[in-house]
C-alpha cells in the first residue's frame, strides 16, 4: 500500500454512463462503481459515521468515504442503485443553480464533446481549429509558451492534448471568451441548449430522497465557477450564500459540509465557510501536506480504476 493511501480520504466521483447517459471521457460504469467498492471493502464508511469521526478528529488512517460532486443525474440513476445494493451511503456536493432551472455551460459543453465528436481527439483537433479563426489566436500562441504537459503531474490520467485544451480553457482563455469558442462550435451543430441538457442535473426532489435516506448534502458554490479562488471576497460569499440558502430551504436543514469546485479555494473562502458554520470539507487531490478542517483530500476514481485493473 503506498503512502498515499494511508490517510483518511474521500473517494471522488464524477461521471457514469448506462444505455441512456452516454460514455464519455472519464465516465465509469455501475459494474467498475461495485469494483471500487468491494476494492475498499470495510474501510468504506457510510456518510454520516466519517462525518461525526472527522468533526471528532477520531478518522483512523484507513478510513474511507464515498463522495459525488456537481449534483449529476447520471449519478442518481446509476450509482445511487449501487449504493443501496451494499448498504452505503455517501456525501452528494450539489451545486445549486441548476436545481433551480439554471443551465450551467460547462456540463452542456462537456456532453457536446462527448456526444458529437467520435473521438475527444477530434474535439481537440475541431476546438484547437475553430480558435485559430477567431480573435483569439494571437493570444492563444503566445500563452503556449507557458505551458507544459509536466505541470500536471497530479493528473496522471490525462493526455498532452487534455492538459493543453485545459490550459488553453482556463488559464489563457477565460470564462468568457471560451464560451464564445463552444457557442460558436455548439451553433454549427444545430443544438437546442434546453432540451440538450435536460438529462444532465438532478432534481430537489432527488437530493430530497438522498438525504431522507441518510446520504449527506454539501455545498459546491451556486454556480461552480471554475476559479472560485480568483474571484472577489463579495463574489465568493454570493456563491456560497446563495448555494447555502437554497440547500437549506430546499432541504429543511443547513448543510455542514462543502467540496470546493475545481478545487479552488483560498483563506477567504475559509471565512466564508466558517461564517456559514460549515464543519469540514474536501479538496480533489491527494497531496501530502499538512491540511484543514476544509481540505479533507479526496482521490479520484480514475486513479482508483487504473490501481485496480493493472
Ligand atoms: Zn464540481
Amino acid at each position: 500500500m503506498t503512502n498515499q493511501q494511508t490517510v483518511p480520504h474521500g473517494i471522488m466521483f464524477h461521471h457514469f454512463h448506462d444505455e441512456r447517459h452516454v460514455n464519455g471521457q472519464g465516465t465509469i460504469s455501475a459494474k467498475q462503481l461495485e469494483q471500487i467498492i468491494e476494492y475498499y471493502g470495510d474501510r468504506l464508511l457510510p456518510a454520516k459515521e466519517w462525518f461525526s469521526k472527522a468533526k471528532a478528529n477520531c478518522l483512523a488512517e484507513k478510513d474511507v468515504c464515498l463522495t459525488f460532486d456537481d449534483a449529476l443525474l447520471c449519478q442518481y440513476d446509476i450509482a445511487l442503485p449501487v449504493l443501496e445494493k451494499y448498504s452505503l451511503t455517501a456525501f452528494w456536493f450539489v451545486y445549486s443553480s441548476v436545481l433551480a432551472g439554471g443551465i450551467e455551460k460547462l456540463e452542456v459543453y462537456r456532453k457536446f464533446r462527448t456526444v458529437c465528436f467520435s473521438s475527444i481527439d477530434q474535439f481537440y483537433n475541431d476546438f484547437f481549429s475553430t480558435l485559430e479563426e477567431t480573435e483569439y489566436q494571437d493570444m492563444v500562441a503566445k500563452s503556449l509558451e507557458n505551458y507544459s504537459h509536466e505541470n500536471w503531474s497530479n493528473f496522471p490520467f490525462y493526455t498532452k492534448h487534455d492538459t493543453k485544451f485545459r490550459f488553453i480553457r482556463d488559464t489563457t482563455l477565460g470564462v468568457e471568451r471560451y464560451n464564445k469558442v463552444m457557442d460558436v462550435m455548439i451553433k454549427k451543430h444545430n443544438i437546442d441548449i434546453t432540451d440538450f441538457s435536460s438529462d444532465l442535473w438532478m432534481s430537489v426532489d432527488n437530493i430530497n430522497t438522498l438525504a431522507d435516506k441518510n446520504h449527506i448534502i454539501g455545498l459546491h458554490s451556486h454556480t461552480h465557477p471554475t476559479q472560485l479562488s480568483m474571484l472577489s471576497v463579495q463574489e465568493q460569499e454570493n456563491e456560497y450564500r446563495k448555494n447555502f440558502d437554497f440547500l437549506r430551504e430546499a432541504l429543511g436543514q443547513s448543510p455542514k459540509t462543502v467540496s470546493h469546485p475545481c478545487n479552488s479555494y483560498s483563506t477567504d473562502t475559509f471565512s466564508i465557510l466558517r461564517n456559514l458554520k460549515i464543519e469540514i470539507g474536501f479538496r480533489a487531490n491527494m497531496e501530502n501536506h499538512l491540511f484543514s478542517e476544509y481540505e479533507f483530500p479526496r482521490e479520484d476514481h480514475a486513479n482508483i480504476i487504473r490501481r485496480i485493473e493493472q
